[in-house]
């Protein structure tokens, strides 16, 4: 068994990190700033400025095939690198990237979808989720009635990442009600020229989702992407790509925060003497890096299995459940050891405090990861102590 990285994960893991220190960490002042003023952490004309600083050396499309100009990075090293990133949080992310599922676009649909969304000339979302679907997204109802070669979607879905920045969307539509989503959904590439709407939606943390509107639009059938009735199966490839990259940055904030701790700890005296004295305090800082490095391996594992080429989903649900539910113990004791500085907006902790609570929602709640991996195990598509 091998648990050292290679000498290519271990330089980009470090370059990455000098970006993070160099780039990124000395803007923190401004993106804590911005929050209490309810602006974004950084503008998209900063984002594209940083993103194309790193694509001066070579940081630029991690998943994105070598033809397209990308890194084709492996999944280890892709999750080594979201783990860097979280050990900041001005909120980048590197360039040169599309969503997994547009690589089944046909060649017309790349030139107009998959190539300026990886250049970031055109901006993607993804929309499965309804105001009556989430956990249950096979409960879909927004629908695609066939109007000659065109389809016409009427619906709503609802909480999409990037839903107001967006010029097309990826809408998951019953094409087949009858049969159901799972075997009766299809995939549309949607232009908001064609008339969708969208409306922010406010959360506790930074992300502002939208919900879009859709009132007879029409799509031509030469905007499915793949098949027809292959929705499903487009979402769930979708999906399951986060499941181990949302841990993964996991990983890092409660790294950074941890550090935080241990050095709060040594600095900080009651009653004449540094809290970290106290076995409280000790004990707090002891769980959380335990929980750490255990949701770490989890995180590696799932990614290795993808590399592998094995089915990876019953540890993605692993590490997924792992890294959000340890970030929000994390977290909450760091905020714990830091007493009421922890409660200000003078240091990230509560930024991260509420930023993190999304991580055991979205892609698959807790609940959700825990109903698969039960599943797995009751219906035995994987056996208790399988590695
Ligand atoms: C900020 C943000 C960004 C998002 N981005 C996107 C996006 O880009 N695209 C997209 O399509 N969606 C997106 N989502 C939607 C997200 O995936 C859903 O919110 C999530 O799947 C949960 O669905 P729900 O909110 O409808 O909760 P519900 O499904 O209504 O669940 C409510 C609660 O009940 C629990 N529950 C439900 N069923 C069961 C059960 N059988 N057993 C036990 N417990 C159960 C859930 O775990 C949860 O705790 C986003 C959400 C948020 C908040």
């Amino acid at each position: 068994m091998e648990f050292g990285l290679t000498d290519e994960q271990r330089a980009i893991r470090d370059t990455v990190r000098d970006f993070v220190r160099k780039e990124l960490t000395p803007r923190e002042p401004d993106v804590l700033a911005r929050d209490r003023r309810g602006e974004p952490g950084l503008t998209r004309d900063e984002l594209t400025a940083l993103q194309d600083k790193a694509r001066g050396f070579g940081f630029w499309g991690l998943s994105t095939p070598e033809q397209y100009g990308g890194m084709d990075l492996d999944a280890v090293t892709q999750a080594l690198i979201h783990t860097e990133l979280g050990r900041t949080y001005v909120p980048f992310v590197f360039g040169g990237e599309a969503d997994n599922i547009l690589y089944e676009a046909n060649d017309t649909q790349r030139a107009e979808y998959l190539l300026p969304t990886i250049e970031g000339d055109r901006i993607s979302c993804f929309a499965i989720t309804e105001p009556g679907a989430g956990s249950d997204a096979a409960n879909i109802r927004l629908t695609a009635r066939a109007d000659g070669d065109d389809w016409l979607l009427s619906g709503e879905k609802t909480f999409i990442t990037n839903g107001n920045d967006a010029d097309f969307a990826i809408v998951i539509a019953l094409t087949d009600p009858a049969a159901g989503a799972r075997g009766g959904s299809t995939a549309f590439l949607v232009d908001r020229s064609m008339g969708w709407t969208s409306s922010p939606i406010v959360t506790m943390g930074p992300a502002e989702p939208a919900s879009l509107f859709f009132d007879q639009v029409r799509v031509p059938s030469s905007h499915i992407l793949g098949e027809v009735g292959q929705g499903w199966r487009l979402a769930m490839r979708w999906i399951g790509r986060g499941r181990y990259l949302i841990p993964a940055r996991a990983v890092g904030i409660a790294e950074r925060a941890l550090s935080m701790a241990v050095e709060y700890a040594n600095t900080r005296e009651t009653f004449g003497a540094p809290i970290a004295a106290n076995q409280a305090i000790q004990w707090m800082i002891a769980d959380s890096e335990l929980e750490l490095e255990a949701a770490r391996l989890l995180v590696l594992r799932a990614a290795w299995l993808v590399d592998t080429g094995a089915d990876a989903r019953h540890a993605s649900s692993m590490a997924k459940l792992s890294g959000a539910t340890m970030v929000n113990r994390v977290i909450d004791r760091v905020l714990q050891v830091h007493g009421g500085m922890g409660y200000t907006r003078e240091l990230p902790i509560e930024r991260w405090y509420r930023e993190v609570r999304l991580f055991r929602i979205f892609e698959g709640t807790d609940e959700m990861q825990r109903l698969i991996l039960a599943r797995d195990l009751l219906r035995g598509y994987t056996k208790v102590g399988l590695v």
